[in-house]
């Protein structure tokens, strides 16, 4: 059993899950029924990945009961809108062959375009309608969080934002805490980029882990949920296998040296593809 958080809507989320981004099509299903088998119960996937059937299908597959199995998925960009996200979370369960999902997130904020509080309302209703049993956002930043709250009074469960050791996001994350947001980190690994790092190399050496375990170890001891993709069988068990040893403060303190604010992926403020 892997830990848990506990969202603000009584719902709780594995802290550790499976992102499926870039896992092709074909190997997503078998790549999720690895992940349960192995222990992962969260499986992070979303509708521009273009792998939602194998998604549903690992996890409907799976001799894991699916009420113990948090799948989340999410609405893309072009959905945006009330009716059109509506249609959107529908044809996304259909794909999923699923009658709910456990957390459904707007993938990005498209802040020109002005569509994100009436897409939030949109899930608002889905969640009152019983098609997803948590609603949260993914790459908010602090102005898109406020406003969605000032104008619905509703707070999301959880923001999904690239977090890595380079781009560590202290002051969302504590505007997270002070709101009731669960962080949720994407590119968790960093593209590798820290891996040689002294700061990560010595934790590692001391662990006995590997610098991938460090990393992840990292992000659970500051308190978010984390979402490593691995296709490999091996992969996907080092990834969980972060729960036997802890960093030391002095550790932490070091990696919290390695924040450039530089990002892998893009800015939310300016993000708009369709
Ligand atoms: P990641 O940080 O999980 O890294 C994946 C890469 O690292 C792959 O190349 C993989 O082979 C390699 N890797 C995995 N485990 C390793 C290990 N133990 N040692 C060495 N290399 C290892 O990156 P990601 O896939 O970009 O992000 C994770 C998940 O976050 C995605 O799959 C997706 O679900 C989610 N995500 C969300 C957004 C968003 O906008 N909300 C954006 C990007 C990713």
């Amino acid at each position: 059993m892997t830990a848990r958080l506990r969202l603000n809507d009584g719902h709780s989320i594995p802290q550790i899950g499976l992102g499926l981004w870039q896992v092709p099509a074909v190997i997503t299903a078998q790549t999720v029924a690895t992940g349960l088998r192995l222990g992962y119960r969260l499986i992070d996937g979303a509708a521009v990945y273009g792998n939602e059937e194998g998604q549903g299908q690992g996890v409907r597959c799976s001799e894991v009961p699916r009420d113990q199995i948090f799948v989340t998925t999410k609405i893309w960009n072009d959905a945006q809108g009330h009716d059109t996200t509506l249609r959107a979370a529908e044809a996304g369960l259909a794909r999923l062959g699923l009658d709910y999902v456990d957390l459904l997130l707007i993938h990005w904020p498209c802040p020109a375009r002005g569509l994100y509080i009436d897409t939030w309302r949109a899930l608002i209703r889905l969640r009152e309608d019983g098609r997803c049993r948590s609603i949260g956002v993914s790459n908010f930043n602090a102005p898109h969080l406020e406003r969605l709250i000032g104008e619905t009074g509703v707070v999301p469960v959880l923001n999904q934002i690239e977090v890595n050791p380079r781009l560590q996001q202290a002051e969302l994350r504590a505007l997270h805490d002070q709101l009731g947001i669960v962080t949720q980190s994407w590119t968790p690994l960093g593209q590798g980029k820290s891996f040689d790092a002294p700061a990560i190399a010595k934790a590692a050496q001391r662990s006995g882990k590997t610098p991938a375990q460090v990393i992840l170890r990292w992000h659970v001891q500051i308190g978010a949920s984390v979402i490593p993709r691995s296709t490999r069988e091996a992969g996907l068990a080092e990834n969980l296998d972060i729960f036997d040893f802890a960093l030391t403060p002095e550790e932490m303190a070091d990696i919290a040296t390695l924040d450039e604010g530089t990002r892998c992926g893009p800015d939310p403020a300016r993000f708009e593809m369709l």
